[in-house]
């Protein structure tokens, strides 16, 4: 395979079985053309962000190595959500199943559809736990 961009992925869900829906997306993630899934992190649950009264959310960041391109990944990324039944209906609501590209390689994209790095990283504190802790890993260590 030709070498890819390394891309941060979060995964998140608050409904139904949460921890099955994340593990679909990484196997699925794992298998998309040109891609190869190098590592993820710790699962961990937090609350809820936002206006809209709902469940905790099950969260996990995944390090893609991939040669699509950013709105071809995202376009594969709506299809796996799709996949578990993800209905957008309320802006920042509940969902099955939710992907959003972090960082791809040291792309900055300013789109309608599509801002990258993910212009919430700075404020979401677990993102920035998941990709240390995926880092960290990358490193040799002592
Ligand atoms: P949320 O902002 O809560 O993730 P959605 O998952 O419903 O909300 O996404 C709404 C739209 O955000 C998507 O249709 C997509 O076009 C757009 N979007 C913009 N930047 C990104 C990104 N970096 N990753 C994923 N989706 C993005
Ligand atoms: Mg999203």
């Amino acid at each position: 395979m030709a070498p890819g961009e390394r891309v941060y992925v979060a995964l998140g869900s608050n409904v139904g079985d949460r921890a099955a829906h994340l593990a679909h997306a990484r196997a699925r993630l794992a298998r998309l053309p040109g891609t190869r899934l190098l590592r993820a992190s710790t699962v961990e649950e937090t609350a809820p962000l936002g206006p809209v009264p709902q469940g905790p959310y099950l969260n996990q960041m995944v390090l893609l190595e991939t040669t699509l391109a950013p709105r071809e990944l995202l376009e594969q990324l709506h299809a796996i959500e799709a996949e578990r039944g993800r209905v957008r209906s309320v802006r920042w609501g509940p969902r099955t199943l939710d992907l959003d590209i972090v960082r791809y390689g040291d792309r900055a994209v300013r789109e309608p559809e599509l801002t990258i790095p993910h212009p919430e990283l700075e404020h979401r504190d677990f993102w920035l736990r998941e990709i240390a802790e995926l880092d960290a890993e990358r490193s040799p260590r002592g």
